[in-house]
């Protein structure tokens, strides 16, 4: 049966949980073959059995983003397996608020490294499969997982925000840059979506603010971020969303 992405090789960063673990589901179900990509080997061999079960076809890549080597031999595995990618959904992340006069400078590199650093080795691993991709079939995608923390301003996430900031701004450089090449550039920005994220936030303040959120509103399931990348992908080669903002119907 032919689905929207037949045909198409996915890389999914961050698969291993949350956002990515869904999304690597849901466009493996749209027909893409899905390589997936993080540090927890076990737990990207459990989706790519899951997805292997539904009758898709999956790849582990066990890396770290920030090691940028493990990240290009990544993408020489996708290269010799799958014949190379022409969808990036790069979306590996890290939140981890704080008060700034706490000088949690630990914290700051480790959402720099990932967020900013992170995100630019895979963007410099897979580009070119993407451009090749593109100038054989038409149109291949890279599709980054910015945040509203990137628009808005929520006190105390002043560091996590910035690496948004450049994520959704170095977004819209790339798709004009790799636009004319048929490479669609896209920034998806979520509110709060319920996943292993907010496990890792160790500032009392940040986790009370989180907790009461939670009380007060329906956050959004990882199901609908990914749904949003598999129509992203799916629309025909002309039309590029820049920018989408999905946001928990309550969240102000
Ligand atoms: P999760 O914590 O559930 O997922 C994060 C993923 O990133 C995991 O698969 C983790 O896997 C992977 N990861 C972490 N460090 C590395 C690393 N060094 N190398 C490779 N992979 C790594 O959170 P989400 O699914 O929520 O987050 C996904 C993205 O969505 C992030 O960029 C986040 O900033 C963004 N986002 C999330 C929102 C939310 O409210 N949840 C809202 C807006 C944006 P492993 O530990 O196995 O390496």
């Amino acid at each position: 049966m032919s689905t929207s992405l037949s045909g198409r090789v996915a890389v999914v960063t961050g698969a291993s949980s949350g956002i990515g673990e869904a999304t690597a589901e849901h466009l493996a179900g749209l027909g893409a073959q899905v390589a997936v990509l993080a540090r927890r080997a076990e737990r990207l061999d459990d989706l790519v059995a899951r997805i292997e079960r539904a009758g898709g076809r999956a790849v582990a890549l066990a890396a770290d983003v920030t090691d940028a080597a493990a990240v290009r031999a990544a993408a020489e595995r996708v290269a010799a397996e799958l014949g190379g990618a022409d969808l990036l959904f790069n979306n590996a992340g890290v939140m981890l608020p704080a008060p700034i006069e706490e000088l949690a400078a630990g914290q700051w590199q480790r959402q720099i490294d990932l967020n900013v650093t992170g995100l630019m080795n895979v963007i410099g691993a897979f580009v070119p499969q993407l451009v090749r991709a593109a100038g054989e079939r038409g149109v291949a995608d890279l599709i980054n997982t910015s945040s509203i923390a990137a628009q808005n301003i929520f006190p105390n996430f002043a560091v996590y925000s910035g690496t948004k900031a450049f994520v959704t701004h170095l977004s819209r450089h790339l798709r004009a840059e790799l636009g004319a090449k048929n490479v669609r550039v896209s920034a998806i920005e979520p509110g709060i979506v319920g996943t292993e994220l907010q496990g890792h936030v160790t500032d009392e303040g940040a986790r009370a603010w989180l907790e009461g959120s939670k009380q007060e509103m329906e956050w959004l399931t990882p199901q609908d971020v990914a749904q949003t990348v598999g129509f992203v992908a799916s629309l025909p080669p002309r039309a590029n969303l820049q920018q989408v903002t999905i946001m928990p119907t309550g969240q102000a």
